[in-house]
């Protein structure tokens, strides 16, 4: 059934934009399942978590970092991280570059945006943004290399289609005001199995599917 859901979900996914399966609280079966079905990329919440499965699955997944994340939790994930998604405040940076730098890597990160109209979702401003990008410069183990967002969770599809659209204008303008000479900054991680046809219609690069892939998940004995 994962393979399946995989292979349909990819013919709806245009190159460039890349498919992150997100596996979080579902078993490492389900995971082996979905590599054996050619997927490569993963997306995990809970550092843990992250640590766990990646120790048991192949040496050749992309682990993305995909939800908050906390400072003690950093040292975790910093040996093999391929992207943490969630970047929210300077001091979290911070943090990662100076874990990043015990293990001689530069890990890449996105700058996580607040779009939705929910208080509850984590995320910056452009206006925060453009701060945390004028002190960073002194961070050597750590790589801006784009965006993150998730649209409000409603059936309102224009809405939701236009916070996408607004995460691509911040996208556009962080490009030109702090990276116009750096072409890795080109990553927009934006959609999840509800919208993320919407998602790359609007110019998403990454898109962030759990539920399509591997069905409904079972949250009872797992503290999220
Ligand atoms: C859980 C999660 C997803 C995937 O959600 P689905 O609706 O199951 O596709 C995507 N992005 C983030 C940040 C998540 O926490």
């Amino acid at each position: 059934m994962i393979k399946d859901n995989l292979i349909r979900i990819r013919q709806t996914i245009p190159a460039p934009t890349r498919l992150i399966a997100v596996s979080k609280t579902k078993p490492v079966a389900d995971l082996q399942e979905a590599y054996d079905a050619g997927q490569r990329l993963f997306g995990e919440n809970k550092a843990l978590e992250m640590r766990d499965k990646h120790a048991v699955l192949p040496d050749d997944i992309e682990w993305h970092f995909i939800g908050h994340l906390q400072s003690n939790k950093v040292k975790y994930i910093a040996p093999f991280v391929a992207l943490i998604h969630s970047i929210d405040s300077l001091a979290i940076l911070q943090t990662v570059d100076r874990e990043a730098a015990k293990h001689d890597r530069t890990i890449d990160c996105l700058l996580q945006f607040h779009i939705a109209t929910e208080e509850t979702k984590f995320g910056l401003d452009q206006q925060e943004a453009e701060q945390l990008l004028s002190h960073c410069d002194d961070l050597h183990h750590v790589r801006i290399v784009g965006v993150m967002g998730m649209a409000t969770n409603t059936d309102d599809r224009t809405l939701i289609r236009s916070e996408f659209h607004t995460l691509k204008a911040i996208f556009d303008h962080l490009r030109q005001r702090f990276f116009a000479d750096r072409p890795y900054f080109c990553e927009i991680s934006m959609g999840m199995s509800g919208d993320y046809d919407l998602a790359i219609q609007e110019g998403s690069t990454l898109v962030r599917v759990g539920s399509a892939i591997f069905g409904a998940r079972n949250y009872a004995n797992v503290n999220d």
